[in-house]
């Protein structure tokens, strides 16, 4: 079995707290590797070694930083395959999927070779007689980014991509899930060009994210995750003075108005309901028909395509629809939810409770679930399940789809199926959700447009990636300048003209 490592100064260290955490193959539940926690002093010595890297690596042009970028996305092409094999087998998802994680990923970092373009200041030439004023965009310094398991490629690098682009050095703590691809990316960074130091990983768990938010170092936290570690994190980091964006979890609704395309609804769904195991924060995890006519028609459509899914490990060809989730307590956590559904009066389409997949009968699968009759007050309905199931909650109106969207405590994404152009418009004005898709299922924002939920969905302003991650990564200096010609006529004159 191996023991994986951090990557500090440009290599692989192992770490030495003595504390380790298993990884898993989720799809034979057999442990595959062990995963350094490192102590407040590995923690601490990272940042302090980031901090030596950081000034000069601020100090290097962007032409230059972008070219290291360039360098990057040459390097995922060419590693896309070792990297989505190495990713399916510690997080479970099929291969297609694996590859589209590195690829999302891949984009930011091609968007970040325009950063001589993206980090131009401003300036107003004669702002007072002979007086300039200009500003400019430079790096926080050290920053830290906390991400998920669930997409172990391009969580890290929305938010390394731009930090570095920037000019800071990066601290990253990736999920101690499925830690093996982070440690990948670190060493591609380090064969692109990018000096040692500049980007460090630490493994481990709560203990060395608390040193990282306590560290003063640290002049910017960037969290992806779960809701209640989002605020958490979002708190003691902004109580420590530093600036903080936080993503959380997710409840996506789609809505299914009554002139919908049944069929298109009902593949939208599939796909948006149960790709990945149902573990992507655009998921959709809501179906919301419009009247019991719609609702009939569409679960009709749902039930047999449910039911022809495949679901097998990652090594099983490039038609499994999913894999397992990524641990035994997700996957126990997911059943229990599904029970509790049963309990509270929502009806099983479709029920795999009893789901076994021959010879990986330790492995971490369920099987697709489909409820109907859904209502607003049901755990099901509350909680981001983040597995395989559906919920139906059928809206007796328009207005009470919209309604139930808005209503619910999270605002990550959502959709609206209809061929109302009216409709749809009034959809995507009126809804306090961060992502809207027409017609589209899983309404991604492409790598130059910005990614961000409302409401509990996001602690913080500025959103992922696209001009945000410019803003968020970097400070505004503000410069008024004034030489010795601009005061041949009196100074006290030309500072009056700019008050
Ligand atoms: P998680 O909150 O359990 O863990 C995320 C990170 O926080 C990990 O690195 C983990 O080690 C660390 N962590 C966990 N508990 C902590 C604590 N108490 N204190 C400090 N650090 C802690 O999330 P996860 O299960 O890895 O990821 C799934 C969640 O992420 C889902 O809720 C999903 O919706 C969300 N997510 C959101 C977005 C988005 O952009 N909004 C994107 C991807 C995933």
């Amino acid at each position: 079995m191996e023991d994986l490592a951090h990557f500090i100064n440009g290599k692989r260290t192992r770490g030495t707290s003595g504390r380790f955490g298993d990884v898993h193959n989720p799809a034979t539940g057999e442990v595959i590797a062990r995963v350094p926690m490192a102590s407040p002093d590995e923690v601490n010595a990272a940042v302090a070694a980031a901090a030596e890297a950081q000034p000069a690596w601020g100090e290097t042009n962007p032409q230059r930083r972008a070219r290291v970028m360039m360098e990057m996305v040459r390097l995922l092409n060419r590693d896309m395959d070792k990297l989505a094999g190495a990713l399916s087998r510690e997080h479970g998802k099929t291969l297609p999927d694996a590859r589209g994680d590195v690829q999302r990923g891949l984009e930011v970092i091609e968007y970040c070779i325009g950063a001589p373009q993206l980090l131009k200041g401003e300036f107003t030439d004669n702002a007072g007689t002979g007086i300039d004023m200009y500003s400019m965009r430079q790096p926080l310094g050290v920053v830290a980014a906390v991400m998920p398991f669930n997409f172990p490629a391009m969580m890290p690098l929305w938010h390394i991509g731009p930090a570095l682009a920037c000019g800071n050095a990066v601290v990253l703590k990736p999920s101690e899930l499925d830690p093996s691809v982070p440690l990948m990316l670190a060493e591609l960074f380090v064969e692109a060009g990018l000096p040692k130091g500049v980007f460090q990983v630490v493994n481990g768990d709560r203990e060395a994210v608390d040193t990282l938010l306590d560290n003063e170092t640290i002049q910017g936290v960037s969290f992806v995750g779960s809701t209640p570690v989002a605020q958490y994190i979002y708190a003691r980091a902004t109580a420590n003075g530093k600036r903080a964006q936080c993503f959380g979890g997710a409840k996506n609704h789609m809505i299914v108005m009554p002139d919908a395309d049944m069929d298109q609804a009902a593949d939208a769904l599939v796909g948006a309901g149960f790709g990945a195991a149902g573990e992507r924060c655009m998921a959709i995890s809501v179906a919301v028909p419009v009247g019991d006519e719609t609702a009939d028609r569409l679960i009709e459509k749902l039930v047999p395509r449910i039911e022809k899914l495949r679901v097998a490990p990652y090594t099983d060809g490039d038609d499994v629809d999913f894999g397992p989730v990524v641990t035994a307590a997700a996957r126990d956590r997911i059943l229990s939810l599904i029970e509790s559904g049963v309990k509270q009066g929502a009806k099983l389409a479709v029920d795999n409770r009893d789901f076994r997949l021959q010879g990986y009968e330790n492995g971490f699968f369920v099987g697709p679930h489909l409820f109907d009759h859904v209502t607003p007050d049901m755990d099901i309905y509350k909680t981001e399940i983040f597995g395989p199931v559906l919920s139906t909650v059928r809206a007796g109106s328009y207005e009470e789809a919209l309604k139930l969207a808005m209503d619910h405590e999270y605002g990550n994404g959502t959709a609206i199926f209809t061929r109302d152009g009216d409709t749809a418009r009034d959809f995507a004005h009126r809804v306090n959700i961060g992502m809207v898709g027409i017609n589209v299922p899983i309404p991604v924002p492409l790598a130059y447009h910005t990614f961000g939920g409302w409401k509990r969905s996001m602690f913080g302003d500025l959103n992922q990636h696209g001009p945000d991650s410019f803003r968020f990564y970097t400070r505004t200096k503000t410069v008024t300048s004034r030489w010795p010609s601009g005061l041949k006529e009196g100074g006290e004159f030309h500072f009056k003209a700019i008050d």
